[in-house]
């Protein structure tokens, strides 16, 4: 048979995303099935309820709008949608994700307040209130949960608290969290949240979801900037009929249906918690013991994503040791900080203890053959 791509086992991702999923999610996409079909609608209607209950609330108070895309997509659909023409929104930035929902706002020409912070550190909760006190014209708060930049977990509920007594809406990417760290929506005072098919719910790639507070999103019409990523059109579209209002992502839904069930079977939120836990302390341990030192205190570290230095071995160069280790079969990825040389090992998709022993004998091997010692 001859085919251009290889059907070699596939290697282990230790990445932010796309994640390993497991056979099943991906068999799970071994059907064609029409947009209207009933058994497509049911499986839409099911996944739209499912993400509010992982949300800790319910359909009367949250509701799911699925839209078309990766994670930037579902977070351009929400800043663009839900935001007046007089409005201002203030973004909290430790990283590169919180920079990137400052540009989203540029492009859109969405009046901004960016609150820069150091990377290795959450924004301070009090700066935040001060903010807010002193500029009434402030009508949104935007924050990452998971600085996936560096693995950092910054403070959502405390944010929450002082966003709601300030009485603005309050938008949290949870992207590299939902599904990892348990998220109670009403009790973070989270007005929109998103996150996407293809991280912690070890789905595959296709789409991403916002869960809305209905009250917030029913307010919001007539502020969309763009006609594919109109949340509220999107939203009435589901409601409606159960249709997409432009072609879905059919075989990445019944993925992600799949990968819910998967993870309802694993435990639920504290199960898949604790896998990834361990995943990340047999990681953390065993670079410290290679000489590698993490870039987070780990008071501040995640279990999501760690970042590590390169070492200070001038034999060392990071696309050599990323080939190397792809070669033997697994998947690390490249720093993304402004100020410091780091690569990232991710804690998070379908893998399991054994996988994480096997990547750092491959690193151990990897550091031995460069001369890295
Ligand atoms: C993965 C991720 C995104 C979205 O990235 P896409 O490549 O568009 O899927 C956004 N924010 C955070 C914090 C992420 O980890």
């Amino acid at each position: 048979m001859h085919t251009s791509l290889s059907l070699a086992k596939d290697k282990a991702l230790f990445t932010p995303g796309p994640l390993t999923t497991s056979r099943t999610v991906k068999q799970a996409m071994l059907r064609d099935l029409g947009s209207r079909d009933a058994a497509f609608i049911e499986v839409v209607r099911e996944i739209r309820r499912r993400l509010v209950t992982l949300g800790g609330a319910d359909e009367t108070e949250y509701t799911t709008v699925l839209m078309q895309g990766s994670g930037t997509f579902g977070i351009e659909a929400v800043l663009s949608s839900i935001i007046p023409p007089e409005g201002k929104l203030l973004v909290l930035i430790n990283g590169a994700y919180g920079e990137r929902i400052l540009k989203i706002a540029n492009i859109h020409r969405i009046p901004t307040i960016p609150l820069r912070f150091q990377e290795n550190a959450v924004p301070d909760p009090q700066r935040v209130d001060e903010t807010l006190a002193s500029d009434p014209s402030i009508t949104h708060v935007a924050v990452i949960h998971c600085e996936t930049t560096t693995g950092i977990i910054n403070p959502i509920e405390a944010y929450g608290e002082i966003v709601q007594r300030h009485g603005r809406v309050y938008f949290v990417d949870a992207m590299s969290s939902f599904g990892a760290y348990p998220v109670d929506l009403n009790a973070c005072g989270i007005d929109y949240l998103v996150s996407s098919s293809n991280k912690n719910i070890e789905g595959v790639p296709g789409f991403s979801f916002a869960l809305a507070r209905k009250a917030a999103l029913l307010a919001t019409r007539g502020f969309a900037r763009t006609l594919s990523l109109d949340l509220l059109a999107q939203w009435e579209g589901l409601e409606k009929d159960g249709q997409f209002r432009f072609t879905p992502p059919t075989h990445a839904l019944l993925a992600f249906y799949q990968a819910l069930l998967e993870l309802e079977n694993e435990g639920g939120v504290p199960a898949r918690a604790r896998r990834y836990q361990r995943n990340y302390a047999i990681t953390r341990e065993a670079m410290q013991t290679m000489g590698f030192q993490a870039y987070l205190q780990p008071e501040d570290q995640g279990y999501i994503i760690t970042s590590f230095y390169y070492p200070a071995h001038p034999n060392f160069n990071f696309q050599t040791f990323y080939e190397k280790l792809s070669d033997k079969g697994h998947v690390i990825y490249p720093g993304k900080l402004s100020h410091a040389d780091c690569f990232r090992i991710g804690h998070i998709g379908r893998l399991e203890e054994g996988d994480v022993h096997a990547l750092m004998a491959a690193i151990a091997r990897t550091l031995s053959e460069m001369g890295v010692v």
